[in-house]
């Protein structure tokens, strides 16, 4: 085989990526992904299985998924006069809607932010730039303006809350970035189960804003489904990317039996927003860490200098996976971000901080 093959087919910025890299969970407490860490119920998951027994699955799903759609709409109050999209996650929304842009494209977003907005980006051959936030992770909202100013990006992703940081930006920052912006500004939602504030109302006011959303963190990371909602002139094209089908069945009749069992997961999210509350606290007793505020369900903390990476390996050690961010560098040297977990797996975490933070000092 030739030693060069594929340095010689692939584009040069392909080349430079590395895959995303999924950390191997395999025996370990998992509190590394986001993920709701609660299973349905035997009943409930009878009733789903019920609900799967008539899917034709020698047959093309539903192209538009209109009844999943039509749930959607209604169960995130987005008013008729809006479309949505459906992506397989929100990954591919963000995918397709940088593969409906130029070539040579501007993208802005901040850093740190959302690691797929640049990977995506970048495996286009767009152009991407980013904005440092200020160290306690809020917008610097001049050098955001600047950089519009300059750029002119064709379009800005937001995470509100933000991933990693777990912070909600400035209302009145993101309403000048939109009132700046002359390109489309991405609200990327991901959290909004947890953080009790959106842009969905902010929709009638600026016409190139998105709003983007997925059931991921909601508690169906597995089924991958994310959405997108904005004007419909905009959602149009935006359908022309999609490939066909991208919706499988197995994906739509969840969804649909998921959301029409919305209390499920109201339930279990408030849960998790009471042991965040829990969880921060208690590591705020910590004094040698750094909390940051969450409005997500995950939190962000700050070891001491230099020992995040051994205090990630004491966790890991003791059966528990969270995500060490330190390697990031930046603003996230000596970060961790702990997802908030069941109870008991979040006292197994802290116990565990606990013991490697007395043990290494
Ligand atoms: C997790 C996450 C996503 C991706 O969600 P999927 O729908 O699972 O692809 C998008 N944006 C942010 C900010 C996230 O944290």
């Amino acid at each position: 085989m030739e030693k060069n093959l594929a340095a010689r087919l692939f584009r040069p910025e392909v080349l430079a990526l590395s895959a995303y890299k999924v950390a191997d969970a395999s025996g370990l407490i998992k509190l590394d992904a986001m993920e709701n860490p609660y299973q349905w119920s035997d009943a409930i998951n009878q009733q789903w299985l019920a609900s799967l027994k008539n899917c034709a699955l020698n047959r093309y799903p539903d192209p538009t998924a209109r009844e999943l759609n039509a749930l959607i709409k209604k169960t995130n109050a987005i008013p008729a006069e809006y479309s949505v999209l459906l992506g397989n996650g929100s990954d591919e929304i963000i995918q397709m809607l940088l593969m409906a842009l130029p070539p040579q494209a501007n993208i802005l977003a901040v850093e740190p932010s959302f690691v797929m907005y640049k990977q995506i980006s970048l495996s286009l051959g767009l152009n991407y730039h980013s904005v440092p936030l200020q160290a306690d992770f809020s917008l610097d909202l001049p050098a955001l303006l600047a950089a519009i100013k300059i750029e002119q990006p064709a379009l800005i992703f937001l995470a509100y809350p933000n991933n990693p940081t777990g912070n909600l930006f400035d209302i009145t920052a993101i309403e000048a970035i939109l009132q700046t912006s002359t390109g489309l500004v991405v609200i990327d939602e991901a959290y909004a189960p947890f953080a009790h504030a959106s842009f969905m109302e902010h929709l009638a006011h600026y016409e190139n804003l998105l709003v983007m959303r997925t059931l991921s963190k909601l508690g169906l990371a597995g089924l991958r489904l994310g959405f997108i909602v904005g004007n419909s002139t905009l959602i149009e094209q935006l359908d022309k990317v999609r490939l066909p089908y991208n919706i499988n069945v197995l994906t739509q009749v969840s969804a649909i039996f998921a959301l029409s069992h919305e209390s499920l997961f109201l339930a279990q999210t408030q849960l998790i927003c009471e042991q965040r509350a829990l969880l921060v606290e208690q590591l705020k007793g910590l004094t040698e860490m750094t909390v940051y505020p969450s409005s997500a369900n995950f939190i962000l903390f700050r070891t001491p200098p230099e020992r995040a990476d051994e205090i990630f390996a004491g966790l890991k050690q003791q059966g528990i996976l969270i995500k060490n961010l330190s390697p990031q560098a930046g603003l996230l040297s000596d970060c961790l971000r702990v997802t908030v977990g069941k109870p008991e797996e979040n006292q197994l975490f802290f116990t565990a901080l606990v013991k490697t933070l007395a043990a290494n000092c």
